[in-house]
């Protein structure tokens, strides 16, 4: 098959971004050492960044957004995949730099390739797509600052109902951390407790400073996937010794905060970035993904959508409307 269906981004004079569905030729794959048939791809926050123009992330157009997809080998230069292997693209600013997964091929390098894990259907490697592999990673970072589930207080979670919130909930309450889930929409609740959130904590709450500079001690830990006053708020609410891996910037990119926590609770702030985690990283993390994520639970938070309403999608997570996992079928 020399042609293939994509979602298309251009821009014009005036900087506006516009997405059309349009069918390519093989030639005009950018390059790269290994081809790949998409299966499925997932919806990000960074793909409704993307596709709506923000943030200057793309600075080529035409571009094909999606930065992850699942699919099998149709050629590769490097020896690294035999034809017909299934393999997973997360990272590396594919979707972003490098046309993403919202078509029906994609062409890239083979060292950002990892194998799909036997024990995962390729429909749930993208229900955990770029979200869960990061909530993946920054378990890891609190475990390897020494968090356990035995902890004396509950991790908290914010941004809970998102995709990465989501499957941070699933996984810690799977391997039996107690979790408090944040969240700004009382719709979620009951979703998050089926999740296995032990506590939910309203975002107004976690908006809400403590009266000094040190908060009660509450948290054996956390996950923040919306960055400004509430984490700033959170490392002043962390018990001694305790972590918090920042993932994300929903709800903005400053940190307000000071260096108190540090300097008083030896508290820790870990970096989570699945972008240019090394390859080793993210076959250890899928790995155990693969064992320990509830796929029941999964299942139940992820909605299947064709490549049609990607555009339409990309505008609802921005906003926030977007509960649990969305896969997009690009063959539909
Ligand atoms: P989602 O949009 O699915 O989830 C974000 C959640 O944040 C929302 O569901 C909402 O949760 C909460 N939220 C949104 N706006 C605000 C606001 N103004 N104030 C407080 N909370 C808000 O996004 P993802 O889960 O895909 O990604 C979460 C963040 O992590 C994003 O910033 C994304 O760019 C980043 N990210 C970073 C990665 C990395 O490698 N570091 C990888 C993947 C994502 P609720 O409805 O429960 O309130």
């Amino acid at each position: 098959m020399s042609e293939f269906k994509a979602l298309v981004l251009d821009q014009d004079g005036d900087g506006k971004v516009s997405a059309s569905y349009q069918t390519l030729s093989n030639d005009q794959l950018p390059e790269g050492d290994t081809t790949v048939a998409v299966e499925y791809s997932s919806l990000n926050y960074k793909d409704g960044m993307i596709i709506n123009g923000l943030g200057r992330l793309v600075r080529d157009y035409p571009h094909v957004p999606g930065v992850d997809f699942v699919g099998t080998v149709e050629s590769c230069d490097t020896g690294a995949f035999e034809v017909g292997q299934k393999v997973i693209c997360t990272g590396w600013r594919v979707g972003e730099v490098h046309w993403g997964g919202f078509a029906t091929r994609a062409r890239v390098q083979a060292k950002w390739l990892v194998p799909l894990p036997d024990a995962l259907s390729a429909e749930q490697s993208m229900a955990i797509g770029t979200a869960g592999l990061t909530a993946m990673l920054a378990l890891m970072a609190l475990e390897e600052h020494g968090l356990t589930p035995d902890a004396e207080g509950e991790v908290l979670v914010t941004g809970a109902a998102g995709g990465v919130g989501s499957v941070a909930v699933a996984l810690l309450s799977a391997l039996g951390y107690r979790v408090a889930a944040g969240t700004g929409r009382e719709s979620t609740h009951a979703y998050l407790t089926d999740l296995g959130a032990t506590t939910i904590v309203s975002r107004e709450e976690l908006e809400e400073a403590a009266r000094g500079p040190l908060g009660k001690e509450r948290w054996s830990g956390a996950i923040d996937n919306v960055g400004g006053p509430i984490l700033g708020n959170l490392l002043a609410a962390l018990g001694y010794g305790a972590s918090c891996a920042a993932v994300g910037l929903a709800a903005s990119p400053k940190l307000d905060a000071t260096v108190l926590p540090f300097l008083l609770r030896g508290v820790n702030l870990l970096g989570i970035d699945s972008v240019n985690a090394p390859k080793a990283r993210r076959v250890q993390a899928w790995t155990r993904l693969a064992a320990e994520l509830p796929m029941g639970k999964l299942d139940a938070i992820t909605h299947v959508r064709g490549l049609s309403e990607a555009v339409d999608l990309a505008g609802q997570i921005l906003k926030g409307q977007i509960q649990g996992r969305t896969v997009i079928d690009v063959n539909t």
